[in-house]
C-alpha cells in the first residue's frame, strides 16, 4: 500500500484506482469492488488539490484509511465510506450528494464519522465528553462508524510527526484514554494493539525505542524457549490426529511497557512470560488439546480459565492454562477455534466476515459485546452532566467486569467495584429500593460492600427500608444511581406536598374564613396560575411559593370571616395553650422539619420556622441571630410550636469536670437516674487528679435538663458542667441551617 501512496502525485486516477482495487482484492477477496471504485474516483476529484502538512497529497489519507478497513475484511460499503470519510468535512460535498451517488448507508456512515469531530466548547474535558457521547450514539446507529474512526485514527497516528508537539501529545493521549479501550471493549484486539503501540511511540519515544531494541535482541532466546514447548506439543497433536496450528503471540510494546510500570518489574521479567496460541477446528478439540497439555506438563492450578463456557463481555472465547516445563520455565497456552480467533482479533468486525451487511445490522440479541453497548446507551440516558458521562465512560472502558451469582445460580455481570446495592438493583428495581444488605457467600454484609468475581449474593430486604441520599455514594453504576435519584425526587415531591398542605391548612385556619378552603380552591388556583391543588401544596412545601402569597388572595378579596367563630377559637386557643402553627416534636408524620444546628432548640424553647428551598422547615430559637437575617425574607417564616402531646427523647451531651474523687461518678449517674434521663454513652479521662467526663443522655425537654444541671452543680467536687452544643442530635431529623 505504501507504494501506491508514494506514486500518488505522479499517476493518473485510472492507474491509481486499478492499483488500489488490485490490492483490496488481495487482502479481502470476497468484497465487491464496483462501489469502492466509484468512491475512490469521487474522493480523488474532491480532494485532488489538497495536501497534508507533510506535503503529500491529502488523498493518501482516505486511501490508507480505506485500506486498513479492507485489511479488517470489512464490507464494500464500509471501505467506500472510508474513502469518502473526509469529503463532507473538508470539501464542498454534502451528505445528500453522497446519498444520491452511493446510497443511504454510505451517506449515514460518512455523516456519522463527520459528526464525531471535536467541537469547540467550554473546556477540553467537556469537549472530550461530548466527543465520546457522539461516538457512542453513532455506534448505536451503526457500529461501522466507529470502526472507520479507528482506521482514520491509526493512519493519523502513523503520520503525526508533522504536527505541533502539543497536538501530537493530545492525540496520542486521547488514543490511549478512549480509542484503545473502546477497541478493546469491542473485542478488536488487532486494532487496539496498533492504536496503543502507535500512541506509545509518540508519547514516550525513548522507552518505545528501548523496548523495541531489547525485543529484537532477545528474540532468538525467546524463540528457543517457545520451541521447547511447541515442538513436543505439535508432535503429540499429529499423533492424536488433531489438526492444529501453533502460533506465538504478536509482540506488543505498549503492554510490555505498561506491565513494567504497573508491576515495577524489569523488561526481562515481563518479556520472559511466554505464551503460545493453539488454534483448532472445533470446541471439542479445544478441550482435547487442553487434556493433552495437562498430561504433558504440570498446570498452575489457579491460572486455568475457561472463557469458552464463560466468554468475556467483549465476546472473547478461549481456554487459558499455564504450565511448568523443564528448568522451571513457565508457559501460557491459549487454546481456541478459528472462529474464536477471528473474534479475539477482530471483535465486532468479525461479524462482517461471514455475513451480508443486511444481517450485520441486525445483531443477535444475545451477543455479549452488543449487550455491553446497549447497557452503555441505556446508562448514558441517566447521565445529564457531560463530565459525569466522561468519567463513567472512562471507568467502564477500563474496568473489567465481574460476574456474581444469584442464589439460583444466574450470572449477573457488573462493573468492577460494584456493591451490594448495584447487584440488588440489577436483579430487580424493587429489590434495590428495599435492600438492607446481603448475604455474600453466606456472610451478612452491608449495602455498600463491594463484590468480587464469583461470589454468590443473596439480597436482604425489608418493605420498610427506603433509599436515602447516601445511597448515591454506594451505588457504582449510573443506571442504579439514576434509579435512586428518581426515587428520591418522587419522595421529596411527596414530602413537599404533605408539608405544603399543612402550611396552607394552618394559615387558612388562622383566617377563620366562613367557607372551606376547597370552596375557594378553583378561584385561588386561577389567581396563582396553577393547574391543581397538589401543585400548590408542592410549591409551598418546597419553599418556592411563600404561603403569604397564597393568603394574599383571601386578603385582597376580603373573604368574609366568621367573627364569632374567630372569637371562640381564640378563647379555645388560649385555654388549650395552643396557637395555630406547625407542630414539631419528632419524625412522627415524616414532615421535612429540621432543627437548626446554629441554636439547637430544645422543647420548651421559643421557636420559629423558616421554609427553606426544597429542604422543608428549619426550626430556630426565636432569639437565634440567624432569625434576624430572615427579616428580608419574612414571607418564608412560619409559626411553629412544640407538640406537647408527644413524648420524644432528645440526646444531649454534657461535659463535666471534677476532682478525681472515688464515688463521684456514682453520684453523677444517680442524678441522671433520679431525673429519669437515660445514659447512652459515657467516657472519662483522668489528668492531673482531675476527671473530665462526657455523658450522652436522653431527655425530654428543657426543664428536665435544667434540673439535671442544677443538681450536678450541687455535688461536692464538681468544677464545671456544661451542655456541649455541637453534639446534640435529634431523633429522626438532621440538623440544618
Ligand atoms: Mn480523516
Amino acid at each position: 500500500m505504501d507504494e501506491i501512496l508514494k506514486k500518488l502525485p505522479t499517476v493518473s486516477s485510472d492507474d491509481a484506482v486499478k492499483m488500489f482495487i488490485d490490492r483490496i482484492a488481495e487482502v479481502n477477496p470476497r468484497v465487491q469492488t464496483g462501489l469502492i471504485r466509484a468512491a475512490f474516483l469521487f474522493a480523488w476529484d474532491a480532494h485532488k488539490d489538497q495536501f497534508r502538512k507533510s506535503g503529500e497529497p491529502f488523498l493518501a489519507h482516505p486511501i490508507a484509511t480505506a485500506f486498513i478497513l479492507a485489511e479488517q475484511r470489512l464490507d464494500a460499503i464500509t471501505i467506500a465510506a472510508g474513502l469518502l470519510h473526509d469529503v463532507i468535512e473538508d470539501t464542498e460535498t454534502t451528505k445528500e450528494e453522497i446519498e444520491s451517488l452511493f446510497g443511504e448507508e454510505v451517506a449515514l456512515l460518512v455523516d456519522g464519522v463527520t459528526k464525531i469531530r471535536t467541537f469547540q466548547m467550554k473546556n477540553r474535558r467537556e469537549r472530550q465528553a461530548e466527543t465520546y457521547r457522539k461516538m457512542l450514539l453513532s455506534m448505536a446507529k451503526d457500529l461501522r462508524v466507529i470502526i472507520i474512526k479507528f482506521a482514520d485514527r491509526i493512519h493519523n497516528l502513523r503520520t503525526l510527526s508533522f504536527l505541533q508537539p502539543k497536538r501530537i501529545q493530545a492525540i496520542a493521549e486521547e488514543t490511549l484514554d478512549i480509542y484503545a479501550p473502546l477497541a478493546h471493549r469491542l473485542g478488536m484486539e488487532k486494532i487496539k494493539l496498533d492504536l496503543e503501540d502507535l500512541a506509545f511511540k509518540h508519547l514516550h519515544p525513548q522507552e518505545y525505542q528501548s523496548i523495541e531494541e531489547r525485543v529484537a535482541k532477545s528474540h532468538f532466546g525467546r524463540e528457543t524457549k517457545i520451541e521447547k514447548f511447541a515442538k513436543p506439543l505439535l508432535q503429540k497433536l499429529v499423533e492424536d490426529k488433531i489438526p492444529a496450528v501453533i502460533a506465538g503471540r504478536p509482540k506488543h510494546f505498549y503492554s510490555i511497557h505498561r506491565k513494567m510500570i504497573q508491576r515495577s518489574k524489569s523488561f526481562e521479567e515481563i518479556y520472559d512470560l511466554l505464551a503460545i496460541r493453539i488454534i483448532v477446528d472445533s470446541v471439542r478439540d479445544c478441550y482435547q488439546v487442553l487434556g493433552l497439555i495437562h498430561s504433558m506438563w504440570t498446570p498452575l492450578q489457579d491460572r486455568f480459565k475457561d472463557y469458552i463456557s464463560t466468554p468475556k463481555s467483549n465476546g472473547y472465547q478461549s481456554l487459558h492454562t499455564t504450565v511448568f516445563g523443564e528448568d522451571g520455565a513457565v508457559m501460557e497456552m491459549q487454546i481456541r477455534t478459528w472462529k474464536m480467533n477471528e473474534v479475539a482479533e477482530d471483535g465486532v468486525a468479525a461479524h462482517w466476515l461471514h455475513k451480508s451487511s443486511e444481517e450485520v445490522r441486525n445483531f443477535s440479541k444475545d451477543d455479549k459485546t452488543l449487550a455491553w453497548l446497549r447497557n452503555l446507551i441505556e446508562w448514558q440516558k441517566d447521565l445529564t452532566d457531560s463530565t459525569e458521562f466522561y468519567e463513567f465512560f472512562k471507568i467502564d472502558l477500563f474496568h473489567a467486569e465481574i460476574f456474581v451469582f444469584t442464589p439460583k445460580g444466574d450470572l449477573i455481570p457488573l462493573p468492577n467495584g460494584a456493591t451490594v446495592l448495584d447487584f440488588a438493583f440489577t436483579v430487580h428495581t424493587q429489590l434495590g429500593l428495599h435492600c438492607t444488605g446481603a448475604k455474600i457467600d453466606g456472610k451478612i454484609e452491608p449495602i455498600n460492600a463491594s463484590l468480587k468475581n464469583g461470589q454468590t449474593v443473596e439480597v436482604l430486604h425489608s418493605s420498610t427500608k427506603n433509599p436515602s441520599i447516601e445511597w448515591l455514594k454506594y451505588a457504582k453504576t449510573p443506571k442504579v444511581r439514576g434509579a435512586i435519584r428518581r426515587w428520591l425526587k418522587t419522595a421529596e415531591k411527596q414530602e413537599s406536598t404533605a408539608l405544603g398542605r399543612k402550611i396552607v391548612d394552618t394559615s387558612y385556619k388562622k383566617l377563620h374564613a366562613d367557607a372551606s378552603f376547597n370552596e375557594h380552591a378553583p378561584e385561588l388556583l386561577k389567581f396563582l396560575g396553577l393547574s391543581n391543588v397538589e401543585r400548590l401544596y408542592e410549591l409551598v412545601g418546597s419553599g418556592e411559593l411563600p404561603v403569604t402569597r397564597v393568603m394574599q388572595y383571601f386578603h385582597v378579596r376580603k373573604i368574609k370571616t366568621n367573627v364569632s367563630e374567630n372569637f371562640v377559637s381564640k378563647i379555645v386557643d388560649t385555654i388549650t395553650g395552643r396557637s395555630h402553627g406547625i407542630l414539631v416534636g419528632g419524625d412522627s408524620d415524616n414532615l421535612m422539619v429540621r432543627f437548626a444546628s446554629c441554636c439547637n432548640p430544645l422543647p420548651g424553647d421559643e421557636i420559629i420556622g423558616f421554609v427553606t428551598k426544597g429542604r422543608g422547615i428549619s426550626v430556630h430559637r426565636t432569639n437565634c441571630p440567624t432569625v434576624e437575617s430572615f427579616s428580608e425574607d419574612a414571607d418564608r417564616t412560619i409559626e411553629v410550636c412544640w407538640d406537647e402531646g408527644e413524648e420524644k427523647k432528645y440526646t444531649v451531651s454534657l461535659e463535666i469536670t471534677c476532682t478525681d474523687r472515688p464515688g463521684l461518678l456514682m453520684k453523677i449517674s444517680e442524678v441522671f437516674t433520679d431525673c429519669d434521663a437515660n445514659i447512652i454513652d459515657a467516657s472519662i479521662k483522668v489528668l492531673n487528679q482531675k476527671a473530665k467526663s462526657s455523658f450522652q443522655i436522653e431527655i425530654k425537654d428543657q426543664n428536665q435538663l435544667k434540673q439535671i444541671l442544677r443538681r450536678i452543680q450541687k455535688i461536692k467536687g464538681i468544677e464545671n458542667v456544661s451542655r456541649v452544643k455541637d453534639y446534640i442530635s435529634y431523633p429522626g431529623v438532621d440538623s440544618a441551617q
